[in-house]
């Protein structure tokens, strides 16, 4: 007991505790501070002292590395370099999504095409034209092109371009409701993804809602008993992330542009994911089809850049000329507008939408459309490159399990996209400590893991991370 307590003895070992000038001479610190820049570094070196100081004073560091200055110096070391990583893992950067969730939105939603990297690259990473003219070598219209491919592929009269559908929405309903009313459907309420609710972008907008019919079933009529002097706008907004099935009514926008326009208000369509054209060929039959709202009647109608369309985040309005430079106009377009770097995704993306080649060239269509027997077909081989490469000598195997993937992103969550999964398991390591492993890889892997296997969906793995996973998996 007492010797116990002389080894913990506080006073004694507060004097083998390294200073940070000795700290900072270390061989970590000096190419730390090459790489991070000295003060940051010596910043640093303080909180690790520091928490040694606490972990000798709690007696808390262990016998081995609080018994001498050597050790301790060693341990400060190697927390200085953790505290570095940890916070430089922190950044963004590259991974490799092997969840099977195409729209991953903690993993950066829509993965770009190969046009839009490049487009980012080439067009918008230097000077650029976004308000320059070439021909008249005068001020040019921001985002001209990108508002023109968008109009032409909805058939929109106009279109314009912020932030993200939530920033869409917000604008659009403070520019066509703010201080009259607005009329939504209780089945229409909706939260999308935490923190986007309908009716705290309502509130925000400054415009009043007035809720109809009943959560399953909503009529136009419904509709037209609530307009009153003070209606302004009536609202759809697509439920995107979950469904209501079974006893189910809500009018069709042709019916509700009959109403809208008749009593002299405005029709909002919020599409959320919202389609460029019919995607039933890809099990999506629910996505609304933005030319077909607008057609419909549809006055304004306004989607996401990041999700099915395949864009980095942006919201897209489209609509009547009239509607769409009346929101221009307004002096919050300005603080929600979007930088070169989005026009230049944009532009590339929607190109290939013209060019009608989105089916190889962006990758969550590229992805979605892939079979079952299409993945199980890669699984294979991939199984074949693991074993080949000795995965079994190390302790690893490896089998094909049914599965599904998901769209994610906030859009059909009921349909059931069948996939087939690699499972990963080892005699030693548990699943747990596999996906430790693949997480702290470079670059770090995303993976499932369900009753103490690993799962790798390889739909959202391209083929050209396949050869980076193999080599990851074969060293872990
Ligand atoms: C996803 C979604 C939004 C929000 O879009 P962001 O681009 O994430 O801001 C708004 N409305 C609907 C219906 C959505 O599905």
């Amino acid at each position: 007991m007492e010797t116990g307590e002389n080894e913990n003895n506080p006073g004694g070992a507060l004097r083998l505790l390294p200073s940070v000038d000795a700290l900072m001479q270390t061989e970590a610190a000096q190419r730390l501070s090459g790489t991070a820049g000295l003060r940051h570094i010596t910043m640093l070196a303080r909180v690790v002292i520091e928490g040694l100081r606490e972990g000798l004073k709690l007696g808390s560091l262990g016998a081995e590395t609080g018994s001498s200055k050597e050790s301790l110096l060693a341990e400060a070391e190697r927390r200085l370099q953790a505290a570095w990583h940890s916070e430089n893992n922190a950044g963004l950067r590259r991974v490799i999504n092997a969840t099977g969730v195409i729209i991953h939105t903690n993993l950066g939603r829509a993965p770009l095409s190969d046009a839009a990297r490049a487009a980012l690259f080439n067009h918008a990473s230097g000077y650029c034209t976004l308000e320059y003219n070439i021909e008249t070598g005068k001020r040019g219209k921001r985002g001209a092109r990108a508002e023109h491919l968008l109009a032409e592929l909805t058939g929109a009269e106009s279109a314009l371009i912020v932030n993200n559908c939530a920033a869409a929405a917000f604008l659009t309903l403070t520019v066509l409701a703010q201080g009259g009313e607005t009329i939504i459907s209780r089945g229409e309420l909706v939260e999308i993804g935490g923190d986007f609710r309908v009716p705290d972008v309502m509130a925000q907008s400054g415009t009043a809602l007035v809720e109809v019919g009943t959560t399953n079933r909503t009529r136009a009529s419904d509709y037209e008993r609530a307009i009153t002097g003070q209606t302004r706008l009536i609202l759809k907004v697509h439920p995107s992330n979950y469904k209501i099935v079974g006893f189910t009514l809500t009018p069709t926008i042709a019916e509700l542009a009959v109403l809208a326009r008749s009593r002299g208000i405005y029709l909002y369509e919020d599409a959320g994911s919202g389609a460029l054209f019919d995607l039933s060929g890809y099990g999506l039959g629910d996505e609304s089809v933005i030319s077909q709202s607008l057609v419909a009647g549809a006055d304004v109608v306004t989607f996401s850049g990041d999700k099915l369309l395949g864009a980095s985040q942006a919201g897209l309005i489209v609509g009547k000329q009239e509607v769409i430079e009346k929101i221009r106009r307004h002096p919050l377009y300005r603080a929600l507008r979007v930088d070169k770097l989005s026009y230049a995704v944009l532009e590339a993306t929607l190109e290939a939408y013209r060019k009608e080649t989105v089916a190889r060239e962006i990758p969550a269509l590229r992805m979605l459309s892939l079979t079952k027997e299409q993945i199980a077909e890669r699984a294979r081989r991939f199984i074949g490159a693991l074993e080949h490469g000795g995965g079994a000598e190390k302790g690893f195997s490896y089998t094909i399990v049914d599965g599904v993937s998901a769209l994610g992103g906030g859009a059909a969550p009921e349909t059931k996209i069948l996939t087939a999964l690699v499972s990963v398991q080892h005699t030693e390591m548990s699943a747990a400590q596999i996906e430790q492993k693949l997480r702290a890889a470079q670059p770090p892997v995303i993976a499932r893991v369900a009753e103490n296997k690993i799962l790798l969906d390889l739909r959202t793995v391209s083929e050209n991370e396949e050869r980076e996973l193999i080599s990851t998996l074969l060293n872990l």
